[in-house]
């Protein structure tokens, strides 16, 4: 059965961000971007406050404690896509700040063991997969975990880049071979905490967009971490085999980032459509009118487009949520979102002219937000290698 309906219950949590994401994202989306290095203070208050709003040791002491609630129906990843989009319509780069929401927490919920959800999923996490000589090509990373038999430690060692909240996060999860002749297979993600002895941020990156979030470099030497920080299996099958474990981890995060770059084009569209309104256009459009002219023309595209991508999106992680695997239609997601963030973006400026090329409106800053969409947890380019594959049967060796 098709349904396109969200559960009440992810309806009123989204009542509950748009509020946040409206409330406190965008008024502070400026600030930041001009004060790229800041902690974004706010987020942690609040955080904290909520914490201490209700702590349960409280409720008890107090005889209040809550009788446990009939069990309601579930969607996690459509209840987290459409989150974030709404947060990203608030300000992508806060988004990426917000303590928990790291891209290490989706993939310690998406392969780590309940135990090590409990045991690591309370902290806010990072992903640190690129490195200087491997971007798209994630098989080429050289960073190594090494088992030391004696104290039943893994080792880690080598130098990540562009990690987003690399230098914020608690802990990272941190891709390593476990044995470079081994190949994609031999790839296993490992978490380590911030404090480990040997990890140092080594440089924090100025960028074009998405500038309330840090990105960061990482180096690795002679980390040691509890054997039980490994993400799934430690054991190394067979040579060509997928990166295992941790491959999963994208079709988790994928619709996620694609549903970001909607958030962000769906602000500027709107705000657009709102100018536009005030210059005498009529949206929807006039019943009376047998033609539409071009800038009616131009939204009815960009609107469509973002429809499109958030009904992918929607279809990617309602598989999630229903426990069918979905690397297609996550990579599918992610490249019609960025492509379409990108493109509705940038004609939003091109329609309000030059005014929306100065910093008196946030419509330049959101242009320069989307275009990370494009470019991290895997490139447009790359997704469409990845859905050529999939729908050709084509292995990698065919299809480079
Ligand atoms: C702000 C920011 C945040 C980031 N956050 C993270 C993070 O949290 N964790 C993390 O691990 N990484 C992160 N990254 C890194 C990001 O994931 C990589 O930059 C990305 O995977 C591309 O790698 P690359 O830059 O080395 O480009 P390259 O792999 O060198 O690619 C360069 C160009 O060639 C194209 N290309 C490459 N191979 C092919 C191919 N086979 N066919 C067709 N085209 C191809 C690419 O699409 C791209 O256009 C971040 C990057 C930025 C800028």
């Amino acid at each position: 059965m098709i349904d396109f309906e969200l559960l009440p219950s992810t309806k009123m949590a989204l009542k509950g961000t748009h509020g946040l994401a409206a409330g406190l994202f965008r008024k502070i989306a400026r600030y930041y971007d001009d004060h790229e290095h800041e902690k974004v203070q706010e987020l942690y208050d609040m955080v904290e406050n909520m914490a201490k709003a209700t702590p349960k040791e409280k409720k008890k002491e107090e005889g209040k404690e809550e009788k446990p609630k009939p069990a309601i129906p579930m969607e996690p990843s459509v209840a987290g896509v459409v989150t974030a989009e709404e947060m990203a319509w608030g300000d992508a780069g806060i988004m990426l700040c917000f303590p928990l929401a790291g891209l290490g927490n989706a993939a310690i919920q998406a392969v780590g063991t309940p135990e090590q959800k409990a045991r690591l999923g309370g902290k806010f996490t990072a992903m640190a997969i690129t490195e200087p000589g491997a971007g798209s090509d994630t098989a080429a990373i050289t960073t190594t975990a090494k088992l030391d038999p004696d104290t039943n430690e893994w080792i880690i060692n080598g130098e990540k880049i562009f990690i987003t909240s690399g230098d914020r996060c608690e802990s990272v999860v941190v891709w390593a071979t476990l044995d470079k002749s081994m190949g994609r297979a031999a790839i296993k993600s490992f978490v380590v905490e911030k404090g480990t002895p040997g990890m140092t941020v080594t440089k924090v990156e100025d960028k074009l967009g998405i500038r309330a979030s840090d990105t960061a470099s990482i180096l690795f030497e002679d980390s040691r971490i509890p054997y039980d920080n490994i993400l799934g299996s430690p054991e190394v099958k067979e040579k060509k085999k997928g990166l295992g474990g941790a491959m999963a981890t994208f079709d988790a995060t994928r619709p996620g980032v694609a549903a970001m770059a909607i958030g962000v084009a769906r602000a500027a569209l709107e705000f657009t459509k709102e100018q536009l309104e005030a210059e005498g256009y009529t949206f929807p459009y006039n019943l009376g009118q047998h033609q539409l002219n071009a800038v009616q023309r131009d939204v009815l595209e960009m609107e469509a487009n973002l429809e499109v991508a958030r009904l992918l999106v929607w279809r990617a992680s309602s598989m999630m949520d229903k426990g069918i695997r979905n690397s297609l239609e996550a990579s599918m997601s992610k490249a019609k979102a960025g492509r379409a963030a990108t493109l509705v973006t940038q004609k939003c400026v091109d329609v309000l002219g030059s005014k929306a090329y100065s910093c008196d409106w946030l419509l330049e800053k959101w242009m320069r937000d989307c275009k990370i969409n494009d470019i991290f947890e895997g490139t447009g380019q790359i997704q469409m290698l990845i859905i050529a594959r999939n729908i050709l049967g084509f292995g990698r060796d065919r299809l480079k």
